[in-house]
């Protein structure tokens, strides 16, 4: 009897820059879990190590940014990447690094600009929160801060004022989620920068998470990178991280992490 093999299907590529967090809420394993359970592959160069629990971040431990840029430089000589996802920087020196894989690949570019830790926690040195600001955001398809980092980013208050300082930056969409919010529903904003914008609303869950945002932020880069529009990429992306909000994991004293394996 002869054996045959199928040819391996070519995989939709997401090339992560992310933390990691040893406890794995947040960070490139929730992006590896969230790309992996939206049918695409997970390529993933880690800018910071974290020294975190459930409850907060202590440290952030930067990687030189020529290490960002050996690893890169192999990953795209030999992958076709659809789509990028920009997590946590360890430091401003990176951004040169990032802005030059985002220009080679001409790919979707999904921007989680993370400043703060659900715990409080800075993850993010106000110089790197220029840069992500200034470099980052005018690259970016669809940005995903929570409204605390929208506020800060923009110096605003309302999402609406908020979305014109970010969107003048020169990003295409914006979705601003309001998990940590005090809304009876969470309500996540978007907004296009061709002036559109809705307001999406969920069931709020009674309870913290800690990477909701990174979960939110890598399934929307895996189904861009699937080939759905942005409308539906979002629809489900936000769908996806309820799912999982809704079978969360306590892991520890802190908040609970999304379960985001098939169930
Ligand atoms: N650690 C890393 C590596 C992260 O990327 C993030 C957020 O993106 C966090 C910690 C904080 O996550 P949260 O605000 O959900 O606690």
């Amino acid at each position: 009897m002869t054996m045959t093999t199928s040819p391996a299907s070519p995989a939709k590529l997401v090339l992560c820059l992310s933390g990691h967090d040893p406890g794995g809420g947040a960070g490139l394993q929730a992006d590896i879990e969230a790309i992996g359970a939206q049918g695409a592959h997970a390529m993933g160069v880690i800018t910071a190590l974290t020294v975190q629990d459930s409850r907060n971040v202590r440290r952030v431990e930067s990687i030189p940014p020529s290490l960002l840029a050996e690893q890169i430089e192999l990953l795209l000589a030999d992958s076709e990447i659809s789509a990028i996802k920009l997590g946590l920087l360890g430091s401003a020196d990176q951004v040169p690094v990032i802005l030059d894989t985002i220009a080679r690949c001409g790919v979707p570019v999904v921007l989680d600009p993370v400043l703060r830790a659900g715990g409080g926690g800075e993850l993010a040195a106000e110089l790197t929160a220029r840069a992500v600001l200034e470099q980052l955001l005018p690259v970016a398809t669809i940005a995903t801060p929570n409204a605390d980092e929208a506020r800060r980013l923009a110096g605003a208050s309302t999402p609406a004022h908020c979305a014109a300082q970010l969107l003048a930056r020169g990003c295409e969409q914006l979705l601003i989620t309001g998990g940590d919010e005090a809304t009876a529903e969470v309500e996540n904003h978007w907004f296009h920068r061709d002036g559109h914008s809705s307001v999406f609303r969920w069931p709020r869950l009674p309870r913290g998470f800690h990477g909701a945002g990174c979960t939110l932020a890598s399934a929307l880069a895996a189904r861009l990178a699937l080939g759905e529009t942005a409308a539906d990429a979002l629809l489900n992306a936000q769908r996806y991280v309820h799912d999982c909000l809704s079978h969360a994991l306590q892991t520890g004293s802190g908040r609970a992490i999304p379960g985001r394996w098939r169930r």
